[in-house]
């Protein structure tokens, strides 16, 4: 397997989505990943601007600074979390993991088409798109800002658990006031598209070479992905662990977990394995384009980005 990066330099007045309004260049890195016939390409959706505080509010006092430290995060104030959409391109399909947070949710963010524009796939180019859960970051991009289905040849694929629940017209009084809008942004666009969406379970094969790993906690029905084997393939994490932080102390979630125990538990028996088995990962929100190893650190483990 080779890994390789390089870095796409996007002019502002070169924006190559037709009817967009005009926005700013930017610089992002691509880390593309072949292996046999298959290549994986990491892709910049943009980044969040997210608060640290609330991440820490499961480590003790004492121990917050040299978390951070070793994390590589700002003392306080604000993070910016990366946003890595996985491109996987194999001789017959052109497959998306989640689609980026579209025009609707935050002005950082949305610019997966940009992306897909310098890697010269076109949104009707995509045959699947497969979720590893429904939170705005990482659905919503699915409706472009007509309200209309971007990815209009797609097949798309979400675990029965996950749409399920933000399906279900009970969710938005159950969940936390804070996330209402994730769930009535959720239900509307799955609502959208309800015909279009394969479900599967835990262990399925989705598409070839492509199984789901179940990894609940974030959202009750969240779902990683093994592309391939621990040394010929990627482990696509989603939000299972979403910053480096995670692993250095892998009781640390994000404010958006939805069963903070249990995304402990899930982040803690993963990275153990992923470590173990040696897989090469693409994580959303990790920095460095995502790619890298676990590696065990003393009882926790540290997050080693590829070259
Ligand atoms: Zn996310």
């Amino acid at each position: 397997m080779k890994i390789s990066r390089r870095f796409m330099l996007l002019a502002g007045a070169c924006a190559a989505t037709a009817g967009l309004p005009f926005r700013p260049g930017r610089a992002w890195a691509i880390t593309t990943l072949t292996m046999g016939d298959f290549q994986i390409d990491s892709l910049s959706d943009g980044h969040l601007e997210l608060p640290v505080g609330p991440l820490l509010e499961r480590v003790p006092e004492a121990e917050r600074a040299e978390l951070l430290k070793l994390a590589d995060l700002p003392a306080d104030g604000v993070m910016r979390s990366p946003l890595n959409v996985t491109l996987l391109r194999t001789p017959d399909r052109t497959i998306l993991f989640d689609v980026g947070s579209g025009p609707d949710f935050v002005p950082t963010a949305g610019r997966l088409a940009e992306a897909l524009a310098a890697m010269n796939v076109a949104p009707e180019d995509v045959t699947d798109v497969v979720f590893t859960h429904a939170h705005p970051d990482h659905l919503w991009g699915l409706l472009d800002e007509f309200d209309e289905p971007l990815f209009v040849n797609a097949a798309l694929h979400m675990g029965a658990d996950e749409f399920a629940y933000w399906t279900d017209p009970a969710t938005v009084d159950s969940i936390s006031e804070a996330w209402q809008s994730f769930a009535v942004g959720a239900s509307r666009r799955l609502d959208a598209v309800a015909n279009k969406i394969n479900h599967f379970a835990d262990g399925a094969e989705v598409l070839p070479g492509v199984r789901a790993v179940m990894t609940p906690g974030h959202t009750p029905g969240h779902m990683s992905f093994a592309v391939g084997t621990p040394d010929q393939g990627i482990f696509v994490t989603g939000d299972f662990v979403t910053s480096p932080m995670g692993f250095l102390q892998p009781d640390v979630g994000t404010a958006t977990d939805s069963d903070p125990e249990l995304a402990a538990a899930t982040r803690k028996a993963n990275l153990a394995r992923l470590a173990d088995e040696g897989w090469t990962i693409l994580g959303y929100h990790l920095p460095e384009g995502g790619t890298g190893r676990v590696e065990r650190q003393g009882e926790t483990f540290r997050f080693v980005a590829s070259d």
